[in-house]
């Protein structure tokens, strides 16, 4: 357990020339970057008024989660579908309308209460669970801290417009999560409809449907009409299939937290989705840096439940504090196991925080590919004009070799938004902005997760700064 003199000096929020004056005083010489013993530091932290605690993420998060399940555990469980498109294209009317496809309840006393999921039951008695918030700033967000809800993507592209800017956006992030995507041409009553239009702009984007002779599953619909729901479903279900989607619901459970808040009178309310094992009434779990015994489970019928398994999500009533979207659940042994953890996290969060000012850097990402520990260099690209930015990516694309490169996980023409900070953030990836500037929402967002903008007005030196941060990659020859 070493500790660097600048971290030990940003954990204490002190200047690092103060620890090392103090070092010096009890005879240890070191400069900022030098590494001292944790009995050094030690020393220094009381020495500067502070109580030192050492506690390793593993002693704390080890065994936390249980081990892999034995196949044979394993049971089929429901797929998990986020819908995603262009505003206006239609997913919160297709939401709507395959909410009101589920058998059990029909449309009256079936699924009413919007707890941020729900699953429909087909006449197949096969189950398939939505995330009812569209679009993919949700999804990102939920990824950037770790969350891999979503099994597939329903891309709604409208048949009447066609592929648009957050057409290709949701492509991409699919794509980056590495998530199928099944398309949903919707808005196929309309007379000026053009599902062919669709397909054919959708191979620009290497979305490659069937009938263009691709893998990828397109569905014409109309959420309006309530046309090809079934056939949509029947899509959901085969690429399920393909995914092989199972877990062991015979374990504790565990899972991701899909929204959570503050309501008067119930304290704090989380939905969670079950991913694995079983959550119970009177459950101790953790959720992110909070904890929590289950007081009541309810389910999207507004019905309360004793228990919820895999791919079910419930609200959880009995939490301590509000967790936040994307952050992991588990059941724990005990109390104060719960307060363990919980505590150990908001301390984690504390010191990610004042690191998180250099994470996304291009310094940070060297001192990385130094370590071996990323071979790619992923890279968001806006630019002012198509030209420009396809002079670009064709310069990028050319650069690196076999062991790094350049890898752009997004381009487009425009200003930098929200959605291309929470992208880069939740890939690691550098955002070039060439001849263009970020909104004051994406500059917040990019300074609260330290995701590094670099702006330029040269071609040059796009390629240029691209090329050191590469060179500096490759691995030192042995
Ligand atoms: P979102 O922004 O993607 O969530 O889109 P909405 O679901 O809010 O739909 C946008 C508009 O398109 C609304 O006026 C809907 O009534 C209309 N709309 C959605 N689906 C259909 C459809 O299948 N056919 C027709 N004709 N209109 C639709």
């Amino acid at each position: 357990d070493a500790i660097t003199v600048g971290e030990l000096a940003q954990r204490m929020a002190v200047r690092g020339a103060e620890v090392v004056k103090s070092l010096m005083k009890i005879g240890t010489m070191a400069t900022i970057n030098q590494t001292i013993d944790a009995e050094t530091a030690e020393l220094i932290v009381e020495e500067f008024g502070h109580k030192a605690k050492r506690v390793s993420e593993s002693d704390v998060e080890e065994g936390l989660k249980g081990g892999p399940d034995r196949e044979e555990e394993l049971q089929p469980r429901a797929p998990v579908v986020t819908v995603m498109g262009h505003v206006d294209h239609g997913k919160t009317s297709l939401l709507d309308a395959l909410r009101k496809t589920d058998v059990v309840g029909g449309e009256a006393g079936g699924i009413t209460q919007h707890i941020g999921a729900y699953q429909v039951k087909l006449p197949s008695d096969n189950r398939i669970t939505f995330i009812d918030t569209p679009g993919h700033a949700a999804f990102t967000e939920m990824r950037s801290r770790g969350a891999t809800v979503t099994d597939i993507v329903i891309l709604v592209v409208a048949a009447d417009d066609s592929v648009m800017n957050q057409t290709v956006e949701a492509i991409n992030h699919a794509k980056a999560a590495g998530v199928p995507i099944i398309v949903a041409i919707n808005k196929c009553d309309k007379p000026d409809a053009n599902p062919d239009r669709v397909r054919q702009e959708l191979l620009n984007y290497g979305v490659i449907v069937e009938e263009m002779g691709g893998e990828d599953l397109a569905v014409e619909v109309s959420a309006i009409n309530r046309e090809g729901l079934d056939k949509l479903e029947e899509a959901i279900l085969l690429q399920a299939e393909i995914l092989e989607l199972k877990a062991n619901p015979d374990r504790p459970g565990e899972g991701s937290v899909i929204e959570a808040k503050l309501e008067k009178g119930r304290g704090p309310v989380a939905t969670v989705l079950v991913q694995r094992g079983t959550l119970r009434q009177g459950d101790i779990f953790v959720a992110g840096s909070e904890w929590g015994r289950v007081r009541a489970l309810i389910n999207d019928r507004g019905e309360q439940v004793k228990e919820a398994g895999p791919s079910e999500p419930v609200e959880v009533l009995g939490l301590q504090g509000t967790p936040k979207a994307g952050d992991e659940f588990v059941v724990v042994e005990n109390e104060q196991r719960a307060r363990e953890i919980s505590e150990f996290r908001q301390e984690q969060r504390r010191q990610k925080e004042i690191a998180a000012s250099g994470r996304g850097s291009l310094e940070q990402m060297l001192s990385r590919i130094k370590e071996g520990e990323v071979k790619e260099m992923p890279l968001v690209v806006k630019a002012d004009v198509q030209g420009s930015l396809e002079a670009i990516i064709g310069a990028l694309e050319k650069m690196g070799n076999e062991e790094v490169r350049a890898r752009v996980l997004h381009a487009g023409v425009g200003g930098i938004s929200e959605s291309d900070v929470t992208l880069a953030g939740a890939s690691d990836a550098i955002i070039v902005a060439f001849n263009v500037r970020a909104n004051a929402k994406a500059r917040e967002v990019a300074k609260r997760d330290g995701v590094d903008i670099r702006y330029y007005s040269v071609i040059y030196n796009v390629v240029d700064d691209v090329k050191a941060a590469l060179e500096g990659m490759l691995s030192p020859v042995a």
